[in-house]
């Protein structure tokens, strides 16, 4: 009998006497589908992906979560909440399977489209050929897909959320041209 045969046999005893081997169990699963590499490499999510190119980590059959949230979660601690909201798990390395926890950064959807736009991932949304000041414009550029897209029915507030890997309020918002019509995007 393996190791995992033999946990397997204790498995209900160990999760009502330790609280903690869930999450291993969790943990054990989760490190099995990524490719593990360097500190400064990207860890590549080798399960299931969605439509986008992220990552997804089953905790339960209906539980389910980006694999550099869990990643997040497994590594660090729980996401961190602005406002009752989950703040987003960026990637500085801007690779959506990405799920080395030194590419994973905390920040706020704003935090998040605002480095997406620096650094051109939405590079098929626009041109910056021609432009001074290619940065100040991204913002604006963005924002006007995201609202051509709604306003032509293209796609829903939640379809571009997870494009975007923003929440669908902040979707709402630009798409209701609230906090975007400031100074930020003259
Ligand atoms: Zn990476």
């Amino acid at each position: 009998m393996g190791i995992s045969m033999a946990l397997k046999t204790l498995e209900k005893t160990l999760r009502e006497r330790f609280p903690n081997y869930k999450r291993l169990v969790f943990f054990n699963r989760f490190l099995a589908r990524v490719s593990i590499k360097g500190k400064d490499e990207c860890w590549e999510w080798l399960g299931r992906v969605d439509d986008e190119g992220r990552g997804l980590f089953d905790w339960q059959a209906e539980d389910i979560m980006l694999a550099s949230m869990a990643s997040y979660t497994f590594f660090v601690g729980p996401i961190p909440r602005r406002n009752g909201r989950r703040l987003c798990v960026c990637h500085s390395c801007d690779n959506p399977l990405c799920v080395n926890p030194f590419h994973l950064w905390i920040g706020t959807q704003k935090q998040n489209i605002h480095d997406m736009m620096a650094k051109g991932r939405e590079n098929m949304y626009y041109d910056r050929r021609g432009e001074r000041n290619p940065k100040a414009k991204l913002d604006q550029r963005i924002v006007e897909y995201i609202r051509s897209e709604h306003r032509r029915g293209h796609r829903s507030l939640s379809e571009l959320a997870r494009r975007f890997n923003v929440s669908v309020s902040a979707v709402w918002d630009i798409v209701h041209e609230h906090h975007w019509q400031s100074k930020e995007i003259q």
